[in-house]
């Protein structure tokens, strides 16, 4: 059984082809598959001989909603969906005034380890499919009856290391018979893969490039990031040169400030100093609490980032959503696996 909703419209008209079916019967399998369509019984406009050829041959991806959390603060929705295979992972809607983001995840866990972070702490258990990437995209939408502008992959997993099928993604929900989200709508975000940020370079593609740095010096990155002894800092921001001279796009480093680790003005000092010569911006994220770490959130926001604009560097402190929701990803997870129960 092949996953035909990771299919691209080509490969999908070239597969009808092959069955002897007239070419624009992908465009019509496809545009079902792009609505959320669960069932080849659904597709209405095909023969029934060929929607029974279909289901021979091919599955459909749908999550099932394991659990779903609406805060009461701001409105922000956050899922847990159960996948084929019993797997769960997680997608939060947000609501901003220039439209409604999705922030998706792309691997089921996470292999990446960085200290403070919840989705990484039992490890990555496989990736995504281009179409469970999708679905969260498509089902959010209709469960939530609201259109989606923009998506975020700043969820579950380190996209750059399912970058195939994270491509694959982006293939699919961008396409105009499908979801038609333009690339200036996404964002990835990486913990810094090298080669995951040169290959995108490579691609040019005019997505937001989103670095998890959270530290300026080797030091203390390697301390709360392992991916860092494999890529460190300085080989990191050259490669956001790179990436910023072959896209031209400006680079968002994420930064959540953990008290006494990563906030003093000399880091500050640092970053700067790093930053520029490079049309980077700087997201200041108060640091989540989270369980099972060690680490606590700083209170030395504000003054980081007046440090760092005495430099011309420019930082925002992101506004934190569904904080009565564990809307963080890995959070909601990580309470379904164990079974804890909710606050
Ligand atoms: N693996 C990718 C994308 C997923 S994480 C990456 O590392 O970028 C999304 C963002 O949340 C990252 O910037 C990550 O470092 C940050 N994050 C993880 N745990 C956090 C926590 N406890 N508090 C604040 N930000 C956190």
């Amino acid at each position: 059984m092949t996953d035909i909703k990771s299919m691209t419209l080509d490969e999908l008209s070239g597969a009808l082809a092959a069955m002897g079916e007239p070419e624009f019967r992908g465009k019509q399998i496809f545009s079902w598959l792009h609505r959320g369509a669960t069932d080849f019984e659904a597709m209405s406009n095909l023969p029934k001989t060929l929607r029974a050829k279909l289901a021979e041959a091919y599955y459909i991806t749908a999550p099932a909603v394991a659990r779903k959390q609406v805060s009461r603060l701001d409105g922000t929705i956050k899922y847990l969906w159960r996948l084929r295979d019993g797997n769960c992972i997680e997608t939060v809607l947000m609501s901003y005034h220039h439209g409604n983001t999705v922030c998706i995840s792309s691997q089921v866990g996470c292999r990446m380890g960085c200290r403070f972070c919840a989705s990484t702490v039992a490890g990555r258990v496989r990736d995504l499919s281009a179409s469970e990437m999708l679905d969260q995209v498509l089902f959010t939408r209709l469960d939530s009856g609201m259109e989606i502008s923009n998506i975020v992959l700043m969820g579950i997993g380190e996209p750059m290391d399912n970058l195939d099928a994270v491509l694959r993604f982006l293939t699919l929900v961008n396409h105009p018979d499908g979801l038609n989200i333009g690339m200036r709508h996404i964002s990835l975000s990486t913990c810094g893969v090298i080669p995951g940020i040169d290959r995108l370079a490579e691609l040019g593609t005019q997505l937001t490039l989103s670095v998890s740095l959270h530290a300026p010096d080797s030091t203390t990155r390697s301390r709360i990031m392992p991916v860092n002894g494999a890529y460190d800092v300085d080989e990191l921001f050259a490669a956001c040169h790179r990436y910023f001279q072959k896209t031209g796009r400006r680079i968002s480093f994420e930064y959540a400030m953990i008290d006494g680790v990563n906030d003093s003005d000399a880091q500050a000092d640092l970053l700067a100093k790093k930053i520029r010569g490079m049309p980077g911006h700087v997201n200041l994220i108060p640091l989540n609490d989270v369980v099972e770490s060690e680490f606590k959130p700083s209170r030395r926001i504000a003054a980081f980032q007046k440090r760092l604009e005495s430099h011309g560097v420019t930082a925002t402190v992101r506004r934190s959503l569904g904080g009565d929701i564990d809307a963080s990803c890995g959070q909601l997870r990580r309470k379904e696996m164990e079974g804890r129960e909710e606050a």
